[in-house]
């Protein structure tokens, strides 16, 4: 019999072939109790089943609850558990495919009525019966043609249509289907030992999705559920829906009076009200600060350009889709749904030396993009929205320092938030423009960056722009959801496209880089993002209304008036409530908006000419001078610093 040599845990042990990797870990006295109990195999980065039979030999690790794959192979299995669960409650329905994803599952069933929520709870608990069977995941495999006679034989059309799509691209010797309990489904695996794993889960919500996400085919049930190893992870993730529900933009934007988007006015476009506006209009002058004292030139472009320049750009070819057209004295126009067309015209506008770069062209910038309705979701997915846009042109020797000046930007800009980051590297996708050679130059440069930065990076492949590779800066809210903004991309394509040229030390004609960058990406989505981190209590310099105050009886409303006047010359933005309401009932209203100050302004104060301060947060900070509440409030409302010299 052929022995193998596995590494585990830096032991070598010599097994035979066909062994499953649970004998190799028994062997290897591996703990079989508490968290550290295997629930899968690694052998050479590949996930196996526990019972699966051992015929390579490598570096063999126990996967246990703490590996970053364990939640989804859980997920997974518990997805069979409620597939499982449908069938037997409803038999005619057919199985789809009932994947792990972020978070949880989801399974999709052709089934002619949705899922009740009544459902959803007798198939709980019926998911509870079977995972106390701990009937244990088994593997099959079969001939391609074995397997579509097998599906076929059980009406599951969708199944059979699987196996003969992975003929046709993959051409595979075998097709591996799965058996747990009285349940059996096509499955590439692997899956946790058995059923008994499942202890803590829930299934959360039902939709409709298309086969295939194709509308022409038929209209699926989806369940999506989710699970963890354990009763209290399963509590702690439903309080945070529960807490992102409270949380929601879309709700919070209601109440706090900040923006609306109507059927009447269009999907996916915003309509900003005199708080949001404000809010909006604070982040963008923000912006312009912040750009203007990091050697940032502004510039702005026009709304609609004609088609020629988007063929010119590619974009007429590759983004198509996503754009709308119109026409003016018979010729074509594209309205922008990116800002580097004119910031290039700009750039070309006049001979460029090696002495004038880099060049780094700003604009806050309004863009449209056809999204489907489907997609359309409050500020987060929308079809119009602005975007803190950038172009930089540099030479070759400016790159690195150039990718180095928005990394540190995007650094500042995140901490301002308390947010963290994580930071992707997307390279060259299937449909694309330019040489292999420059997208080389291009995604070495984006790595050289970053390593010389320090900044952990992940590979995101084939998931760069058309035109060039990207890195992808996603944040991570309060909640720790992560949120795709910033982006920066490299692009060695267009400046060839526009025959942009700058003179060398040796006058010579050179093509210069150039870098489109966003740093929040559209402005839409970070608002809505930002409301949803800080559920609404945004920082002080940032809230629309900095300052509330409260009169106690009409006797006080002169007085609030003369405040308000003395804050708004100090820059503070201050509002009164003089209504002849229960000064309770103001409190509670201020509150509900997340002002940040609340002044009570009762006789007293009047007669001292002092304020009673109320922090948002509930604190209490007493009575004081009005000097001395300018110099709180002030210092609170201070726009965030940084001395960083770029
Ligand atoms: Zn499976
Ligand atoms: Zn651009």
């Amino acid at each position: 019999m052929d022995t193998l040599k596995f590494n585990l845990n830096d032991q070598i042990l010599d097994l035979a072939s066909g062994c499953s990797a649970l004998e190799a870990f028994k062997l290897a006295k591996v703990p079989f109790k508490g968290p550290q109990k295997p629930l899968a195999a690694r052998l050479n980065g590949h996930l196996l089943d526990l019972s699966a039979p051992l015929t390579e030999a490598g570096d063999l690790t126990p996967v246990d609850q703490a590996d970053s794959e364990a939640l989804a192979l859980l997920r997974h299995s518990v997805a069979h558990l409620m597939a499982e669960a449908v069938q037997a409650t409803f038999p005619q329905v057919k199985m789809a495919i009932g994947p792990a994803i972020e978070n949880g599952f989801y399974y999709d069933f052709d089934k002619p009525t949705p899922f009740t929520p009544d459902d959803l709870t007798s198939l709980e608990d019926k998911m509870q019966v079977i995972a106390k069977k701990a009937a244990p995941f088994e593997r099959t495999e079969m001939t391609p043609l074995a397997a579509v006679e097998f599906f076929k034989a059980r009406g599951e059309n969708y199944k059979v249509e699987m196996i003969e799509d992975l003929v046709r691209t993959s051409r595979p010797k075998t097709i591996s289907i799965y058996k747990s309990g009285d349940f059996i489904d096509l499955c590439q695996g692997p899956h946790l030992p058995d059923t008994s794993w499942a202890v803590a889960f829930k299934l959360l919500s039902v939709a409709g999705a298309y086969w295939r996400g194709d509308e022409r085919r038929p209209m699926l049930q989806r369940i999506y559920g989710t699970a963890f190893f354990n009763k209290k992870d399963l509590e702690q993730h439903l309080h945070l829906l529960e807490e992102a529900k409270r949380r929601d933009h879309r709700r919070l934007g209601k109440e706090l009076n900040l923006f609306s988007i109507s059927d009447e006015a269009g999907g996916g476009l915003v309509i900003w009200h005199p708080r949001g506006a404000l809010l909006r209009f604070t982040l963008e002058e923000f912006e312009r600060r912040e750009h203007l004292r990091r050697g940032y030139d502004p510039v702005i472009g026009p709304q609609i350009l004609r088609s020629d320049l988007w063929k010119k750009s590619g974009h007429w070819d590759n983004y198509h889709d996503n754009m709308y057209f119109t026409e003016i004295d018979g010729q074509g126009y594209a309205i922008k749904p990116m800002n580097c067309l004119a910031h290039i015209l700009v750039y070309r506008s006049q001979t460029r030396s090696f002495r004038d770069l880099p060049l780094r062209f700003f604009e806050l910038g309004t863009v449209h993009r056809h999204e489907k309705s489907g997609v359309l979701h409050g500020l987060t997915r929308v079809r119009q929205f602005t975007q803190d846009d950038a172009h930089l042109f540099c030479t070759p020797e400016n790159l690195n320092a150039e990718i180095k000046g928005v990394l540190d930007l995007v650094s500042d800009f995140m901490e301002t938030f308390s947010f963290k980051y994580e930071i992707n590297l997307s390279t060259r996708p299937t449909k694309s423009i330019g040489s292999d050679e420059a997208w080389k130059l291009a995604t070495d440069a984006l790595k050289k960056a970053l390593t010389e930065q320090n900044r952990p990076y992940e590979i995101n492949k084939g998931d760069g722009a058309f035109y060039g590779p990207k890195i992808d800066i996603k944040l991570k809210d309060a909640l720790n959801r992560r949120w795709q903004c910033g982006t920066i991309q490299c692009d060695f394509t267009l400046p060839d496209r526009f025959d942009l040229t700058y003179m060398d030390r040796n006058g010579l004609k050179k093509r210069p880089i150039m870098l489109h960058r966003t740093i929040f990406g559209s402005l839409e989505r970070f608002i809505g993002i930002l409301t949803e981190h800080f559920a609404g209590a945004f920082p002080t310099w940032l809230a629309p209304e900095q300052i509330r105050l409260l009169t106690v009886t009409s006797r006080a409303d002169d007085f609030a008036a003369e405040l308000q006047a003395e804050f708004r010359r100090k820059g503070l933005r201050a509002e009164a409530d003089n209504r002849n309401e229960k000064l309770g009932y103001k409190i509670r209203e201020a509150q509900i908006q997340k002002i940040p100050f609340m002044l009570i302004l009762g006789d007293k104060e009047v007669e001292n000419k002092t304020v009673a301060v109320r922090h948002r947060s509930g604190e209490d900070s007493g009575v004081m001078s009005v000097t001395n509440f300018l110099t709180l409030a002030t210092r609170e409302a201070e726009w965030p610093q940084w001395n960083r010299q770029t």
